[in-house]
């Protein structure tokens, strides 16, 4: 069975017009679960950085083991008001509704190369507001790597200088 067959599609959610991708269907599949991280982590193989970010809450579950394969640190970025030391903030637009994400300040070192993890890329714009933070930071975002891709949104412009990893697409 294909890694895409394990996504189940559900109309009209959050909101209207939207197709929902869930992903609770492949991860408790025991090989699909297996499959999707291998196959990010195969994506960033050649990838020379030194953390990975990644947004909660669905981030979390591939950026985590993602990291731990591949011997790097992990650092959450959480939603606001949930990080218990100094943090640097940002508003950004969602593909349905406005977000602030929060990095501990002290998470990121400047000089420093993160990549970017999370379970899907819809319009690109958590992306790109991790990716201000991190450079606010003084470090730099050598990759990003989802697990979906949603291509007909085109996030990839709002990460133009940004390597790009997807496993799965839809059109
Ligand atoms: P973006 O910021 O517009 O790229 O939206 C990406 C964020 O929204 C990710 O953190 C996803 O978890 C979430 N998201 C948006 N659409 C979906 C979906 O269809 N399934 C699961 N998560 C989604």
């Amino acid at each position: 069975m294909d890694l895409k067959d394990k996504i189940r599609s559900i109309e009209d959610y959050p909101q209207k017009g939207v197709i929902f991708r869930d992903i609770t269907t492949l991860l408790k599949d025991a090989e699909g679960l297996k499959d999707a991280v291998d196959a990010i982590t195969a994506s960033l193989a050649d990838v020379s950085f030194d953390l990975v970010l990644s947004p909660e809450s669905r981030g979390f579950i591939f950026g985590m083991p993602v990291a731990y394969n591949m011997g790097k640190g992990f650092v959450p970025v959480r939603k606001a008001g949930k990080l218990p030391a100094e943090t640097i903030s940002k508003e950004y637009e969602l593909e349905y509704g406005t977000a602030t994400i929060e990095i501990h300040k002290d998470a990121i070192k400047p000089g420093q190369k993160v990549v970017i993890v999370d379970d899907l890329m819809a319009t690109g714009g958590t992306a790109k507001a991790i990716m201000e933070m991190v450079e606010e930071m003084g470090a730099e975002v050598v990759a990003s790597a989802f697990l979906i891709e949603l291509d007909f949104l085109n996030g990839r412009k709002a990460l133009p200088d940004c390597r790009v990893e997807a496993v799965i697409h839809y059109e």
